[in-house]
Order: C-alpha cells, then sequence, then structure tokens
C-alpha cells in the first residue's frame, strides 16, 4: 500500500497543477494535530488515526510527554477531487508562540494555511500571530472552524444561537484579515466566507466536517447534522460526511497551486533581478530551469544524518548535483532526494519544482538557506517575529561530554535559527538564547535525552537592551599611539526606523535604492538615508565625511570598532538597539602600520560608548503580552498576578463563560508565572503570552538591575564615569 502512494506521490509530482502546499496553523489545543489525523487516515496514508501522531507530529520524545507540537514536519499525501488526483505536501507548524521562528519559515515553503479556530474559545492572540506570518508572506488561508460537536452537545446551543456564534468568529478573522492585508496591493480580497467555500465547519475529534460545497454534494443540511450530533449518531455523521473530504476538497479548491502562487510569491520573497532568466523559471515553475531549492527545517535523522526539507521553485532536485548553498563558499553535493510520507522519508529518483523536497547531503545549509545550481541572490532573510529575550547556561558535567556537546548546540542553533548559541570553551559555559523560559527549557531536554549528555544549566536570565535617550555632543576618540582621532555622535532612531530594521525590510543585503526607500518610508531623512555606511542590529551608521585620506582602507577597522561598541553596552554589555550614530571627521596617520586594528578599533569604540553615554543611554527591558482566561470567581487573583509582577493590567471581559485579563509585564517577572498563576486560580486559568518588545525601564529602577547584571557578569560594579540618572 505504502509503494502504491509512493508511486502515485512521484506520479503527480511531474504535474505542478495538482499540487498543493499547505500549513496548517492554529492556536494551542484548538485541534490541529486532531485534524491532521484526520486528513492523514482519509488520505490513506495510515491504517487508523491514533498513529498519525505517533508518525508526524510527535516525533520527538520530549513533545509526546509534553502533548505539544515543536518541529515544524512535513507529510506528503494524495487526494482526489473533481476526478482528478491531488499532491497536497502539509508542513506541520508548531503550536506555541515561543516558536515563532519555525512557523514563518513553515509558511515559506507553502502557498495555502488552514487556520484552525475552536469554535467555543474564537480566535485568541497566536491565531492573529500565525495568520499575520502567512499573509506577511503571501500565503492564503481558508478556515476551519472546530470543536462544533461542543456547540451541540455541551453548550446546548439553538440554531440561532450557533450561527451568531459561527459568524463572529468568522466575522473577527476576517477583521485580522483585512487589517493585515489593507496595504498588500498584490492581494486580491483574502477574507474568507461560507458562501464561497473558504469557510469548513465540524469536529475533528468525531471527524465529521460541512461546507457550503459539501452540503450540495451530499445533500446534508446543517439542522440534520445537529440532529445527528445530539443524537450521539457521530459514526453515521462521519460516514456520510467526513472531514477529510470536506477539508481536502477546500485545499484542492480554494488553494493557489504552484504555478498560480510562485508568479506572486517569488517577488515577496526574492529582491533578485526580476527580468532574468532565472526570475522567469521561478514564476514558471519551470522543472528544466536552474536549481533553486529553499531550505525551511533541518532536522537530524539517525541514520541518514542532516535532511534539509524545503521548497523546489525551480529545476530539478536530483541526487549527485553540485549546487551552491547561500552565505557559504564552496559547493554542497546531494547525497540523496526523498520526500516525507507520514513523517517518513523516502527516496526518489528527482524532485521537480513546486514540490516540498526532503534531501541529504546539504553539509553547510541551515534553516534559511537558499540552495541553487548556479550562483545567485539569496531569498530574504526569513523575518523572525521577535529577537531572542532569555539566556540560559549549558555546562555538560562530565568534561569528556564537551565536543559533544558543542556538536549539538551548532546543530540546534542550524536547526532553529531563532536560538542563539554562545559557545565558550575556555569555560565550557555555553549559553542559549531564545524566545521563552519553555523554548530553553526543550532545547535542554534534547540535549539530555536525545544525545545522552547529562548537563547542568543555569537560572533563566533575560536579555537586555540598551539605547540612547537623547542627541549626544560631539565625542572624539583618540587610538592609544595619538595618532589617529575620530569624531562621532549618537542620537536615538525612531521607533519605526527601529521595527522596519529589526523586520528585516532595511538591511546591507538589499540593493541600495530599495533600502533607502524603505529607511526613508520609515521616517529616516532623505541625506541621511543616502549615507548609510553600515547598519547593525537595529543601529544605523552614518558616514558624513568628505574627502579624508586613508579613510576608505580603514572603514573596516572603524566598523569593526563600532560593531564591538554595540554589542557590548556601556551600561552593561549588552545590546545597544535605536541608535543613529554619525562619523564627522577623523584624522589618521599617513603610515598604514600605525592605523592598525590595535589602534583604530579600541578608538571607535571608545568614541561610540562615550557619544552613547552623553546621549544619556538607557537600559531596555523586554515585555510580554500576557492574556488570561479564567473563571470569574479567579479574576481577582489573576489580574494579581500580573500587578504584581510589575506589570499592568489593561482589559478586563467577559467572554463566553469566562473572564478575560489582558495586560503587560516583564519578561523578567514572568519567569516562574506558570507554576505561581496555576496555584493562584487552583489550575482553573488558561494563558499565554507573547513577547512585546523592549521598554525603558524607569530610571529608579536602573542602577540596580544594572549592577545585578555587572555583578553577573564579572564586570566593575560601578558605573561607567558621566554616566548619570538623577
Ligand atoms: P493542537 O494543540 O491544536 O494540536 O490540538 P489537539 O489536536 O491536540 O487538540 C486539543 C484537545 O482538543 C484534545 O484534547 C482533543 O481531543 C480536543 N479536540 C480536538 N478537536 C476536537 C473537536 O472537534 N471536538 C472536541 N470536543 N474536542 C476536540
Amino acid at each position: 500500500r505504502r509503494k502504491k502512494i509512493v508511486q502515485e506521490c512521484e506520479t503527480l509530482m511531474d504535474k505542478p497543477e495538482n499540487i498543493r502546499n499547505i500549513a496548517i496553523a492554529a492556536h494551542v489545543d484548538h485541534g490541529k494535530t486532531t485534524l491532521t489525523d484526520n486528513l492523514l487516515a482519509g488520505a490513506g496514508m495510515i491504517a487508523d488515526e491514533g498513529e498519525a501522531t505517533k508518525l508526524m507530529m510527535d516525533t520527538e520524545e520530549d513533545e509526546q510527554e509534553r502533548g505539544i507540537t515543536i518541529d515544524a514536519a512535513n507529510v506528503s499525501m494524495t487526494h482526489e477531487y473533481e476526478g482528478t488526483n491531488h499532491l497536497i505536501n502539509l508542513i506541520d507548524t508548531p503550536g506555541h508562540v515561543d516558536f515563532g521562528g519555525d512557523v514563518t519559515r513553515a509558511m515559506r515553503a507553502v502557498d495555502g494555511a488552514l487556520v484552525v479556530v475552536d469554535a467555543v474559545e474564537g480566535a485568541m492572540p497566536q491565531t492573529e500571530t500565525v495568520l499575520r506570518q502567512a499573509l506577511r508572506e503571501g500565503v492564503k488561508p481558508t478556515l476551519f472552524i472546530n470543536k462544533v460537536d461542543r456547540l451541540i452537545s455541551e453548550l446546548q446551543e439553538g440554531p440561532e444561537e450557533m450561527q451568531e456564534r459561527l459568524l463572529s468568529v468568522i466575522h473577527d478573522v476576517n477583521e485580522l484579515i483585512r487589517g493585515m492585508t489593507k496595504e498588500m496591493d498584490d492581494i486580491e480580497d483574502w477574507t474568507v466566507s461560507v458562501e464561497e467555500g473558504t469557510v469548513g465547519f465540524g469536529s475533528a475529534l468525531y471527524k465529521w466536517g460541512v461546507s457550503m460545497p459539501s452540503m450540495q454534494r451530499t445533500g446534508m443540511d446543517f439542522g440534520e447534522i445537529m440532529e445527528l450530533e445530539r443524537a450521539d449518531k457521530r459514526q453515521e455523521l462521519h460516514e456520510r460526511t467526513p472531514l477529510s473530504d470536506v477539508v481536502l476538497d477546500m485545499v484542492c479548491e480554494h488553494f493557489p497551486n504552484p504555478v498560480d502562487a510562485q508568479p506572486r510569491r517569488v517577488p515577496r520573497i526574492w529582491r533578485g533581478d526580476a527580468d532574468s532568466e532565472l526570475a522567469e523559471d521561478m514564476a514558471l515553475v519551470n522543472e528544466d530551469g536552474e536549481v533553486v531549492f529553499m531550505v525551511t527545517d533541518i532536522s537530524m535523522d539517525p541514520h541518514a544524518g542532516e535532511i534539509a526539507t524545503g521548497r523546489v521553485f525551480s529545476g530539478t532536485l536530483e541526487k549527485g548535483q553540485e549546487l551552491y548553498v547561500s552565505g557559504t563558499a564552496g559547493k554542497n553535493r546531494l547525497q540523496s532526494v526523498g520526500l516525507f510520507m507520514g513523517g517518513e522519508r523516502e527516496e526518489v529518483e528527482r524532485v521537480p519544482a513546486g514540490n516540498i523536497a526532503a534531501v541529504t547531503g546539504l553539509k553547510d545549509a541551515i534553516a534559511g538557506s537558499t540552495v541553487s545550481s548556479v550562483e545567485m541572490t539569496p531569498f530574504e532573510s526569513i523575518e523572525h517575529i521577535s529577537e531572542p529575550v532569555i539566556t540560559k547556561s549549558v555546562e555538560a558535567q562530565s568534561m569528556d561530554d564537551l565536543p559533544k556537546l558543542i556538536e549539538t548546540l551548532q546543530q540546534v542553533a542550524k536547526e532553529d535559527p531563532t536560538i542563539n548559541i554562545e559557545i565558550n570553551e575556555d569555560t565550557g559555559e555555553h549559553l542559549i538564547s531564545g524566545q521563552g523560559e519553555l523554548h530553553l527549557e526543550v532545547v535542554t531536554q534534547r540535549i539530555e535525552r536525545n544525545q545522552g549528555i547529562p548537563v547542568n544549566t543555569g537560572e533563566p536570565i533575560v536579555v537586555y537592551r540598551e539605547a540612547p535617550q537623547t542627541a549626544s555632543r560631539e565625542v572624539e576618540g583618540i587610538s592609544p599611539n595619538r595618532h589617529n582621532r575620530f569624531y562621532i555622535t549618537v542620537e536615538p532612531l525612531d521607533d519605526d526606523i527601529v521595527e522596519t530594521i529589526k523586520r528585516g525590510e532595511a538591511s546591507m543585503d538589499m540593493p541600495e535604492l530599495e533600502r533607502r526607500e524603505a529607511l526613508q518610508e520609515a521616517g529616516l531623512d532623505k541625506d541621511t538615508s543616502q549615507e548609510v555606511e553600515h547598519i547593525h542590529g537595529s543601529n544605523i551608521f552614518i558616514d558624513d565625511t568628505k574627502g579624508i585620506q586613508h579613510l576608505n582602507e580603514t572603514m573596516e577597522l572603524v566598523i569593526e570598532g563600532l560593531e564591538e561598541a554595540l554589542n557590548d553596552g556601556p551600561l552593561a554589555n549588552e545590546p545597544v538597539q535605536g541608535s543613529l550614530i554619525r562619523l564627522h571627521d577623523a584624522r589618521l596617520h599617513e603610515d598604514a602600520i600605525h592605523r592598525g586594528p590595535a589602534q583604530v578599533i579600541p578608538a571607535v569604540r571608545h568614541a561610540v560608548h562615550n557619544a552613547l553615554i552623553d546621549a544619556e543611554i538607557r537600559l531596555l527591558e523586554p515585555i510580554q503580552d500576557v492574556r488570561i482566561d479564567v473563571p470569574n470567581d479567579h479574576m481577582g487573583a489573576a489580574s494579581g498576578e500580573i500587578q504584581g509582577r510589575r506589570g499592568r493590567v489593561d482589559d478586563m471581559y467577559q467572554e463566553g463563560d469566562l473572564m478575560v485579563v489582558e495586560g503587560i509585564a516583564p519578561v523578567d517577572e514572568m519567569i516562574g508565572f506558570s507554576s505561581d498563576i496555576r496555584s493562584a486560580t487552583e489550575g482553573r486559568a488558561s494563558w499565554n503570552t507573547e513577547n512585546a518588545g523592549f521598554r525603558v525601564m524607569a530610571d529608579n529602577l536602573q542602577p540596580e538591575k544594572i549592577m545585578e547584571i555587572r555583578e553577573r557578569k564579572g564586570m566593575k560594579t560601578e558605573l561607567p564615569e558621566a554616566v548619570d540618572y538623577f
């Protein structure tokens, strides 16, 4: 049977019109796993649904234990729609906000996103996040409203009440879609509608589903469905209107195939020459063109080694090809080419354009790499919704494990670029940074369990930022030999500019003209935007000098000094953000020997630090949006948990039978929230956090926090000279 399916897939791979590349996106617990099981069983990939979960979603032990899905896995299946067989490549996306980077990467490989929303809970914060991630990548949404059985059997809602509730879910989702696509002029109306068949309803648990087209096909109306559900005749419902048919039909009918999608999606994610042959190959999904493969995920297979999964935009992948990997010097040789089926990789001869492939041999690739048969402009770096905000140290318990630990950490960083790894071979104490407490916990558990390396881990530590608050005076930086001088000022950048850079919309990788336009649009004045010499973090370096001898050949060292200054800010060696640094003038020694690294780097570093201090630099801390759903009688306890953490409650309102408390709190104070809220509400609260950027700490809290960080880092526990808070 499996062999037959593999053959079917291989035949379909060559017909891009019949391919759909999709993702399922949902708030945690809204039923993505259960729905995926249904689809796989419906497509005949597995004998019974329970198997699918084990096979596909929960390949990692920790995922099984936690009951949450972490890695973006991948599965191909076939489905017959209107007499034509279709190949559906489904990419799994993680269901927890802590893993936002994985979601975005998965979205890049697909053209459609099935958004699953729990009928009882409605659209939740993470529904919004995943929807935004999809739309930003130009991925078309459809909606499946799940757990409708609960409305009928559990909440005993009548037809009108139910209709009202379902319409309000659709309305909320459409409001989000409308708001997010307002300024995207390459996208037509992407709101969903029952009449058009872009909305389905049903129960993933009891395996039935319904949509406008399915009602027309089966002749069953909603009243009849309600009756059967209420009478507990769910098996009959499943037989007469199976969920997998309803959803897979919707996928085939309403999601674009690669031929329709690629001409629109490629310009969104690729900045190369739009008139080139390569651009045309990608737009036409040309399987005979040059190979262009975008890696969206790297995973480890104990037998095959490193597997790179991604989308073939052009050409055909074949074993033995020598391919360029973006960001690296040499080529890698493809050792095998395959597809994922039910979580297992099947080797095939070739995978042509328009498909999702899983290959081995790309030893230099990381998640996000562009792999190609000719040298090319790589795809835009994938936008990460949030930066790492929390760090933890890991250390092997036995020195013998050190090499293996380092190798594993490097592997983890390759697989998940939202994780930052800092390896310290001298102390053996390595640092991992990620999106939240849970994100890091999962990583360390993988090291311990999957690799069998016993480690000691430190307490989670929050990552801070430093940023100037006003414009500085001009500051002089003098080299140790006193022969080189740099004159520098610093001023704060507007938030819009900082956000634009953080979203990757203005970077040094893009053509100068485009970068200039993006910065001007965000509010940078025209003259300044034309003099951008370098962007580092979310800081901009401007060269305002004119005709200074030897400056060009010294610029590389100037930038090195600048980066050192920005990586380790003057307050507490935390990264500097949001500063505009201007080089106004410089004196350089005639002889290159007297303006080497040992002279230029410290001179620039000191000048930048002193200018930052003069610009009233302050410590910024990461904050999170917090949402708690809780029964009425625990509402006080829930809001108290936010307020007691230097937080602020912004809103409280009734939703269904629960109260919703919304607010914000610093990440630092949210450590340990999980267990505290559980005990404060007798386990009756469900909650969610999402990173909401960095905020300047109150002045009266600054000195203590700075000292605490300096002490932890073994720095002198006194503020740098000239830092003045009061
Ligand atoms: P995920 O986190 O989105 O993958 O959600 P799961 O598929 O793991 O489902 C979360 C919980 O909701 C599980 O206990 C499921 O059994 C339950 N569930 C999923 N779909 C339905 C449904 O249609 N009706 C009901 N009543 N429960 C469901």
